[in-house]
């Protein structure tokens, strides 16, 4: 069956102020790359009184950008999706120029240490669930790699279904979905039902789900939450809004789930290790972008391992470097 129709993101002036929909405007960064497509758009909601979404990336000339859109205008919140480097980082400066809170559901968490400790060194930079993107034409250009943000500590931290602006005609709410990182949040925008999906949900590709932060089954719990919730418009961070949010949630899950039963396939035709399996189910992909594909299928495993529908042959916790079997 064919997979996720992704739509491509033509077009781009950085830092220029785009207005996208009645009460949205949204200013991108110039940090394109593997993992932030044409670059990081932050937006801006509301006027006058204006709610700003991701600042994104510690770069001048979006720093710049952003302070020229917002002349003149009150920051009420700054909301930050999740604490990647390419989203966070400018809050810091935004609520010490505005004295607005930051709100956030809470900083990054560190990574259990045995896990980590396990992933060889050359195995830990951030990964992409590479295979899907080979042929989503990412531009060569600056590459800031999707690194985390340690530092971001919100000044309030939210729950999902906390209310987080009302009032002045705009009515905000976080919708925790983890997966992509565990504390990833989406925002609902309830006078333009419109859900803002941080990388939750991206239009021009799939979603980097990479252990031990990235959780495989919170991401199909959260992408069937965002299914069901049937907003009229969805705004990723990276690339175009989707006016078909439900159908094309759907189509991310169902790829989602043949990837998981091309996995257990693998796993039944014997004792298996994460390096296998990618050279199975990415054998037409370019060779450099397994390793990045590796994290993608580890990530799946340790979901099938706790799901009881696959083993670690030796015991133990679900690594990049077990040897997997089937039950
Ligand atoms: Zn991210």
């Amino acid at each position: 069956m064919a997979g996720p129709e992704f739509l491509a993101l033509d077009e781009v002036e950085y830092g220029r102020v785009d207005q996208v929909s009645p009460q949205i405007r949204r200013v991108i960064a110039e940090n394109p790359s593997k993992f932030t497509y044409r670059g990081t758009g932050t937006y801006l909601v509301g006027r006058g009184d204006v709610v700003v979404i991701d600042p994104g990336p510690r770069l001048e000339s979006h720093r710049r950008a952003l302070e020229q859109a917002l002349d003149g205008e009150r920051v009420r919140a700054i909301l930050v999706t999740h604490c990647h480097a390419d989203h966070s980082p400018l809050s810091t400066w935004l609520r010490d120029v505005s004295g607005a809170p930051t709100i956030a559901f809470g900083p990054h968490p560190r990574p259990d240490p045995a896990v980590v400790a396990d992933v060889p060194a050359d195995e830990l930079e951030p990964a992409s669930d590479a295979g899907d993107r080979a042929d989503a034409g990412a531009p060569a250009g600056v590459v800031i790699e999707e690194s985390t943000d340690h530092d971001f500590r919100p000044t309030d931290a939210v729950v999902d279904g906390d209310v987080v602006v009302s009032g002045r005609g705009l009515t905000i709410t976080a919708v925790h979905t983890p997966g992509h990182t565990s504390n990833h949040t989406c925002w609902a925008f309830a006078e333009e039902e419109t859900l803002f999906t941080g990388d939750h949900v991206m239009g021009w590709s799939t979603t980097v789900v990479s252990p031990p932060d990235g959780d495989m089954a919170a991401y199909f719990a959260s992408l069937r939450g965002v299914a069901d919730r049937d907003d009229r418009v969805l705004w990723p961070t990276h690339g175009p809004c989707r006016t078909d949010g439900r159908r094309y949630v759907e189509s991310l899950l169902v790829h989602r789930e043949e990837r998981e039963a091309a996995i257990v396939r693998a796993l039944a035709a014997g004792p298996t290790t994460v390096p296998a399996i990618v050279e199975v189910l990415y054998a037409d992909v370019r060779r450099e972008l397994h390793k990045p594909a590796r994290r993608s299928v580890w990530a799946h495993l340790v979901k099938l391992v706790a799901e009881g529908r696959a083993a670690v042959e030796a015991g133990g916790p679900a690594r990049l470097t077990s040897v997997y079997t089937a039950v």
